[in-house]
């Protein structure tokens, strides 16, 4: 890359003089190096350097990253807790939305700040209001598997103007019975970005 960088558009013969190799042991590495589409190859002129725009290389590293290594630990509160316990698990596990579940984990709605904020302006006992009064529930709750990737995660919570999906294990796709595994947040995507970031190579 470095030496077609430098002196292209160079042929096939040079570039393996420059580095004492045969052009037939280079040529594997060439056709990669072509098919990525950082060189270009034009017939009787040889290779130069095509490069790649840095947004390019920014959305391709997006779409090989999958949610699985990035997701955090779900926070969940079961379907018969109180609106005052959700309150009360929010500042214990630092967040501002939970996953509502039944048995075994089985993800039956969402309950964010925002919906705890409706519970107060209607003035009704925080102690006596189940969340499963004033969450979102299923069927309407957009998640994500570990499988798919950090962008498909991020273009979700921006299209659906949310702040957090949870992560799920598909139990059966017909009923949409899934298991809560983790969740996927903004504040995921915020600290991907900065990871990335600081990676110079990118
Ligand atoms: P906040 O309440 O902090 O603004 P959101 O913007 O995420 O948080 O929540 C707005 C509304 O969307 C709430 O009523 C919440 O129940 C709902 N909601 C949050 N996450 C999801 C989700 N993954 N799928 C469907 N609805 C959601």
């Amino acid at each position: 890359m470095e030496i077609v960088r430098k002196e292209g558009p160079i042929t096939g013969e040079q570039i393996a003089d420059r580095l004492h190799l045969t052009r037939a042991t280079l040529r594997p590495d060439m056709a990669i190096l072509t098919m990525a589409g950082f060189l270009e190859a034009r017939p009787r002129v040889g290779y130069f350097y095509a490069g790649k725009k840095n947004d390019e290389i920014f959305g391709e590293q997006l779409r090989k990253m999958h949610v699985k290594d990035y997701k955090a630990v779900p926070a969940v509160i079961a379907e018969t807790a109180t609106v005052y316990d959700a309150i009360v698990t929010m500042f214990v596990e630092d967040c501002g939305t939970l996953s509502v579940v039944k048995e075994h984990g089985i993800l039956s709605g969402v309950i964010s700040r925002k919906d705890l904020l409706k519970v107060a302006i209607g003035k009704q006992e925080l102690d006596t209001v189940p969340v499963s009064l004033v969450m979102t529930r299923m069927p309407n709750i957009v998640t994500v598997t570990g499988e798919e990737t950090v962008y498909e995660a991020a273009r979700k919570l921006v299209e659906n103007a949310i702040d957090s999906l949870p992560v799920v294990k598909v139990i059966d796709a017909l009923t949409k019975k899934f298991e809560v595994v983790g969740r996927f947040t903004k504040t995921t995507v915020t600290k991907i970005l900065v990871e990335l970031g600081s990676n110079r190579d990118i």
